[in-house]
């Protein structure tokens, strides 16, 4: 058997040239908590892991001031927690990444490697989207900036190519009257995956709604960005009847699997509820 090979580039160049000359054989490592669960179980075995943890920009967060951030793939879900401004801003982002496991693994689990690991419930996904946030990702052919509900080409899958490497997040500026928020549905009370996750970032004047959007996990191979329900909502005084049909938008976004978890009746179901809970939660935040 032959060993797998650790290296650990201080540089985002050296890490890109280091990933495109192992093409295929490599494989990035950041928190290792989907990573290392797949090398010892067999499901893979790559010739050299690439550890970018020690790369600042990867690593680090940046305030851009009014709710922008930069945050780098690597950054763990506890690192984020325990910025206060951060907080502030983007509450629904940390609730789907306290979400995660549990404390050890929020300790590891980083925003891109839950990204880029690419399962259809990834919590931080649907958060992500509905944030408006964007990627940085990078390769030898230079840099390109994409929205994060580009990213997921399918389970297990991404959109990036074999020799790219997501650098860090964008998180846009808070529009005033804005808060997000995340609900996800779990059919055991502790460490389970979501059978449904939904993320709601609304903008309220007074008691008008001026922007909105609605993202969805869970219910299909790659997690949703609900443009239709958004839309239902946007200029409107979010009565009962906007926020049932925009609910309805919801269910019919949906494209889940039957299994042990829910059946798909289910899940759509699941849907709508938790958006509309989701969709309340924020507007209490927005109207603050
Ligand atoms: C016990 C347990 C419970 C869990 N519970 C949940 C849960 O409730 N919800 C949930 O969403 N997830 C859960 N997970 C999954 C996991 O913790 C997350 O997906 C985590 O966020 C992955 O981040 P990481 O930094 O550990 O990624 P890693 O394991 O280091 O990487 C994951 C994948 O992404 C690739 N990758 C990582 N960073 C980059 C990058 N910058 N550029 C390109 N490719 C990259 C890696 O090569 C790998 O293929 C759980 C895992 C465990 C072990």
């Amino acid at each position: 058997m032959t060993e797998t090979q650790y290296l650990s580039p201080k540089t985002i160049d050296e890490a890109v040239n280091l990933y495109s000359k192992n093409q295929g054989q490599s494989k990035i490592l950041a928190g290792g908590t989907d990573l290392l669960v797949q090398i010892r179980s067999g499901v893979l075995s790559p010739e050299t892991i690439i550890d970018i943890k020690n790369i600042k920009e990867i690593s680090e967060i940046k305030n851009n001031g009014e709710g922008s951030f930069t945050i780098g793939a690597a950054v763990s879900g506890a690192s984020l927690e325990e910025n206060e401004e951060f907080k502030d801003y983007w509450p629904g982002v940390l609730e789907a990444l306290r979400l995660i496991g549990s404390e050890q693994i929020q300790g590891r689990a980083s925003l891109g490697g839950n990204l880029c690991n690419a399962s259809p419930a990834g919590d931080s996904v649907p958060a992500l989207i509905a944030s408006g946030a964007t990627a940085n990702v990078q390769g030898p052919n230079g840099k390109r900036n994409l929205p994060v509900e580009e990213i997921h080409a399918g389970p297990g899958k991404t959109n990036l190519k074999n020799d790219e490497i997501l650098i860090n997040f964008d998180f846009p500026t808070k529009e005033q009257g804005s808060a997000d928020a995340y609900l996800r549905m779990i059919p055991r009370t502790e460490m389970d995956i979501a059978v449904v996750g939904c993320a709601v970032n609304i903008t309220m004047d007074e008691d008008t709604c001026i922007n909105a959007r609605v993202a969805l996990g869970a219910v299909a191979p790659t997690a949703v960005l609900v443009n239709e329900a958004a839309k239902l909502l946007i200029g409107t005084k979010l009565d009962n009847d906007v926020i049932e049909k925009a609910a309805k938008c919801c269910e019919d976004a949906c494209n889940p699997i039957n299994d042990k978890r829910g059946t798909i009746f289910y899940r759509k179901r699941v849907s709508g509820v938790l958006f509309k809970r989701a969709l309340k939660i924020a507007v209490e935040r927005a109207k603050r």
